[in-house]
């Protein structure tokens, strides 16, 4: 996975403290969220434009409401 930083465009953050490790955010967008085998989720902060319908597919099906995306109309 490419953690990369691009500069412009949408933003996805995860709240550290609520995330519980569910991981469907994984299964719904696993280009983009991934639970390493360190336990940690990993994810890439700047989706490209065709990968925002998972991420917010990711950010609403989160139990804990822990995804937020940034710079995102609606
Ligand atoms: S769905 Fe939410 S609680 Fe579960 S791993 Fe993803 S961010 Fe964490």
């Amino acid at each position: 996975m490419n953690l990369g930083w691009r500069r412009g465009g949408p933003r996805i953050s995860v709240d550290n403290d609520r995330c519980e490790l569910y991981g469907l955010c994984q299964a719904e967008a696993p280009e983009l969220f991934e639970l390493a085998p360190d336990g940690r989720l990993r994810y890439r902060r700047a989706p490209e434009a065709e990968e925002l319908p998972d991420a917010v597919a990711a950010a609403r099906c989160c139990p804990m409401q822990a995804i937020a995306l940034h710079g995102v109309a609606g």
